[in-house]
């Protein structure tokens, strides 16, 4: 039986739930999430506890912040004006990459929107939060050549390109 390595493509419905046993994200009732294992598609914790499952595998993975989406810093949100989103419209929780004046990405994230101001943030929305995957191994495939090229799994049988 195909088993989860590196260059598998691996399609898994997820639960994911906080220590509170607050749900924060499921594929369940649409269809199971694929990713490219190996290609660091989710997050670092879940990874190693999927790899070396196949098809049929039930998963219950307990993954610590930095294993997952980091530990908070200790930085308070950052301000900055509305009208620098132009037309698009800031949420709480989308990221955003913006660049320093030396030309340095770096990923933030809205943390919230009051009024004319956007608070922003380094920290990702579920930064210093203990991730509770229950996880299923729906299938199990090889990787095509353009999922291998991109990085990343893509929907089906992996031919067509999104
Ligand atoms: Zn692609």
């Amino acid at each position: 039986m195909t088993t989860i390595t590196a260059k598998k493509v691996a399609l898994i419905h997820y639960t994911l739930t906080n220590d509170a046993g607050e749900e924060l994200d499921t594929s369940r009732g649409s269809d199971p999430m694929p990713y490219l294992h190996g290609a660091g598609n989710i997050v670092p914790g879940l990874e190693s506890q999927l790899e070396g499952k196949s098809k049929g595998d039930k998963v219950k993975a307990v993954v610590k912040p930095e294993d997952g989406y980091g530990d908070k810093s200790d930085l308070p949100p950052q301000a900055v004006p509305r009208s620098a989103f132009g037309d698009s419209e800031p949420r709480a929780g989308l990221p955003l990459v913006v660049e320093d004046e030396s030309g340095n990405q770096m990923q933030l994230w809205i943390v919230e929107v009051l009024g004319d101001k956007v608070m922003l943030s380094p920290d990702h929305p579920l930064a210093g939060v203990t991730l509770n995957f229950d996880v299923e191994i729906v299938d199990v495939r090889d990787a095509t050549d353009s999922e291998l090229e991109h990085g990343h799994a893509h929907p089906g049988d992996g031919h067509h390109h999104h």
